[in-house]
């Protein structure tokens, strides 16, 4: 599809969550797209057939499954080369694997693997992703030229680090260095492409920042309205070494509380291991979550108590958390997302297991919400950007094509195949804004 079309048409079975839990679908349905956004919705049969001054070229078929683009929460560019390195814990894992390969992760190298990341996003299906590049200047401009260039939606920020930090400058030096960087990125950055960028402060976590850092970084992104991204109660090693650390506060969130770090701009990655009284602090505070199942189990970290976080009243969207998770896939993610809280159930009792709907709002609206965005991204209606995830639902199915047991699929069986065997093989196309950002090769299937 060239760019510049400004009237669209792709036909599909819909599917979205605009709540929680609720799912909504067109079996063969059609969205027009004029001039990025959502202009009609309905049945393809009629939209097909209504009379327009201009001819619209119409993509796809009902053998493909439109959705709204996936949200990724919480990922780590730099990190994507050491996918599926080793099963150890965080902090042993992030001295071995991950410092040294941020390390390097400046000039060229940067630049080609920033490139290659945003494309592999979107053969994933995920139009919109909160990333974390390494703590050099370059290395978070590198990323945002490229999503730039991509056509990608992003949220993006330089690591911060005062504390056992790999770069070379003098320890005296780094506080200021890393604000003052931090703060002309945001400047340059910050709801750049008529806000379809934006910045995130992104203070790695407690043990990697000095309370003056972490306290200085809440001011700037608040002067600057900005977002900000950590992690948080990810680890039982990490938590003690927390408490020993920051004995001026009360628990792990009172961290981050007293630094003025809890924001309704704030997503906290994991937040596993709460107290009711962390919870609470998190809900008050506007704060939200970033769940990432994949990279919990991978990294023998625990499983967060999703139903607790939901019922406290905090807002929650889903991360792959590359390279603690082992793949940019938010299909595998919903997938974990319901099974680990299945095996939670197993050993707890009154455990709420999430349906295929409740993951794929995590994925979608509730995650837009979580940015703040509900109103512009998440779900398939009039008047939202045209942000898109196309899946062909005949590589979904055993034996692949069979228009038969297509015909026969509703919406429920097609998003729980989504989930179980949906990854970049089955997408077929990714649209950001009404522009493709990926298109498979398989001219067969486009009509
Ligand atoms: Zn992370």
């Amino acid at each position: 599809m060239s760019s510049g079309d400004s009237l669209i048409g792709i036909r599909g079975f819909l599917i979205d969550t605009p709540e929680r839990g609720k799912l909504r679908a067109w079996s063969d349905g059609a969205i027009v797209i004029e001039d990025g956004l959502i202009a009609e919705i309905g049945d393809y049969g009629e939209l097909s057939k209504k009379p327009r001054r201009e001819p619209m070229r119409w993509l796809h078929s009902n053998r493909v499954a439109i959705f709204p683009g996936l949200i990724d929460l919480h990922t780590h560019l730099p990190q994507y080369p050491a996918i599926a390195r080793s099963e150890t814990e965080l902090l042993p894992w992030l001295r071995r694997y991950i410092f040294p390969l941020e390390r390097e992760f400046t000039g060229a190298k940067a630049r080609k693997e920033c490139a290659q990341f945003f494309a592999e996003l979107a053969r994933h299906g995920t139009t919109t992703a909160m990333i974390y590049t390494a703590i050099y200047e370059e290395s978070c401009d590198a990323a945002f030229e490229a999503a730039q260039t991509s056509g990608m939606r992003a949220i993006i920020g330089k690591m911060m680090m005062d504390v056992g930090s790999y770069g070379d400058l003098a320890v005296e030096k780094i506080l200021e260095t890393s604000l003052t960087q931090s703060e002309r990125l945001c400047k340059k950055w910050h709801g750049a492409e008529n806000g379809r960028l934006d910045y995130a402060f992104s203070p790695r976590f407690a043990l990697s920042c000095s309370r003056e850092m972490m306290t200085a970084t809440a001011e700037l992104a608040k002067k600057h309205g900005a977002y900000i991204q950590t992690h948080l109660s990810e680890n039982l090693a990490e938590l003690a070494a927390v408490f020993e650390m920051c004995g001026w506060a009360d628990d792990y969130v009172d961290v981050y509380e007293k630094c003025g770090l809890l924001t309704p701009h704030t997503v906290l990655g994991h937040s596993i291991h709460l107290s009711e009284r962390e919870r609470d602090a998190i809900a008050r505070s506007g704060a939200n979550v970033a769940h990432c199942p994949t990279a919990n189990l991978f990294l023998n970290s625990g499983i967060m108590k999703l139903d607790r976080l939901l019922d406290a009243g905090i807002r929650v969207g889903l991360g792959t958390d590359v390279a603690a998770g082992p793949e940019l896939n938010l299909w595998h993610v919903m997938r974990t997302a319901i099974e680990s809280q299945k095996a939670r159930s197993f050993y707890e009792k009154n455990v709420r297991v999430p349906s295929p709907a409740d993951v794929l709002f995590l994925a979608t609206q509730g995650a837009a919400h979580v940015l703040g965005k509900g109103a512009q991204l998440g779900s398939l209606d009039i008047g939202k950007e045209a942000d898109l995830t196309l899946v062909d639902i005949g590589a979904l199915l055993p034996y692949r094509k069979n228009t038969k047991v297509q015909n026969d699929l509703g919406a429920e069986d097609i998003l729980t195949l989504c989930i179980h065997r949906g990854g970049p093989h089955a997408t077929i196309e990714t649209f950001v804004r009404g522009r493709s950002v990926y298109r498979a090769m398989q001219p067969e299937l486009f009509g």
